[in-house]
């Protein structure tokens, strides 16, 4: 993993550290190295960033708060941007401008607080909402597209560009960012069309939302529902759970006994993305004996194979 000489001495101008475990970045605490890790908390220094990564042909990844992503052992070529950008302006009563690396807990909460409604059902999701924009982020019947007016992004070139949410292709855990020719537009900003709401009640929602999760999913580090529903028939939790999968386990990564959909790492000091990896593999082999379908991880999976196997 070896970056040009140009490319390396912008990357330390920029503050870019190499080598850093991505463990520490991820929700389920697995993942090899970044070769170069920047965090950065203002949208400026985002673009910057993505730019001076684009000008220089690195790879480059974005993180928020890696809650729907499975990095290899290997770890990730090129910059890794750790994503924690936070702004949040109104720009009239009910329209609202988010940075990317804005949590959707966070906001859900903040957005009720000033009696705004319309992000209630998002108050459990561990991630950001730049983070949720891919696989348009949803729960309990309402998704991200429902609010979505438009983002901001950086596409390839590295040129600043507002695409309309219409534009995007959002669908059930599916965009044209995340599958289709948007792939690599990195998304500064997006602006949403919230309502006029009652404190009280979003409030009460959200305590709903909040204990539904905590009765329904485990908690600890895991890779949240691991892979897609199925557009007919059985959810992929009823289909793991039919084809007999709870509590089955590879090294750290444990299919949940309590929501079969979670792949749980039950043993951090030794976790290993190639455990999740091998136990996904398993997962959707049975599940395809059993029940005819090949479930498509939600997740997505990057990086390098470990050269140590
Ligand atoms: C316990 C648990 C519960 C969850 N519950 C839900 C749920 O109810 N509903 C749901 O939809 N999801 C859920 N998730 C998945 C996840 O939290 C959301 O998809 C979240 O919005 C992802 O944001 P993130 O910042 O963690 O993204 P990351 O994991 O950091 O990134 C995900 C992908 O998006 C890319 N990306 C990140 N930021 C940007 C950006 N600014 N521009 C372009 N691409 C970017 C990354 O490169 C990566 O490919 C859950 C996950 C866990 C672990």
């Amino acid at each position: 993993m070896t970056s040009p000489h140009s490319a390396v001495d912008l990357l330390h101008e920029m503050g870019a550290r190499p080598g850093e475990p991505l463990n520490r970045c991820t929700f389920v605490q697995v993942g090899g190295p970044a070769e170069w890790f920047l965090a950065v908390d203002r949208r400026e220094a985002l673009v910057e960033a993505v730019r001076a990564a684009r000008r220089s042909q690195l790879g480059l990844t974005v993180l928020g708060a890696g809650s729907n992503v499975l990095i290899r052992d290997g770890g990730l070529r090129g910059l890794v941007i750790k994503n924690d950008t936070r702004g949040c302006r109104q720009i009239d009563e009910t329209l609202i401008e988010v940075d990317s690396g804005v949590r959707f807990a966070a906001l859900a909460r903040s957005t009720a607080r000033a009696g705004l409604s319309g992000l209630e059902w998002a108050a459990g999701i561990p991630g950001a909402i730049g983070g949720g924009l891919p696989t348009n982020a949803g729960a309990y019947g309402s998704e991200l597209c429902d609010v979505l007016v438009s983002v901001q992004a950086l596409n390839r070139a590295g040129e600043t560009v507002t695409l309309d949410a219409a534009d995007l292709g959002l669908s059930y855990r599916d965009s044209r960012v995340r599958s289709g020719d948007l792939q690599g537009c990195i998304v500064t900003a997006l602006t949403l069309q919230l309502e006029r709401g009652d404190v009280a009640a979003s409030e009460r929602e959200i305590d709903r939302v909040e204990s539904l999760r905590k009765a329904n999913a485990p908690v600890g580090p895991s890779l949240g529902s691991t892979f897609r529903n199925p557009s007919v028939g059985p959810t992929a939790g009823e289909r793991i759970e039919q084809a007999g999968l709870k509590g089955e386990r590879i090294g750290s990564a444990q299919v949940s006994e309590r929501h079969a959909n979670y792949i749980q790492n039950v043993d951090v000091p030794n976790a290993r993305a190639a455990d999740f990896l091998a136990l996904i593999a398993r997962v959707q082999d049975r599940v395809a004996s059993h029940s005819g379908i090949r479930l498509e991880p939600e997740i997505a999976v990057i990086g390098e194979e470990s050269s140590n196997g």
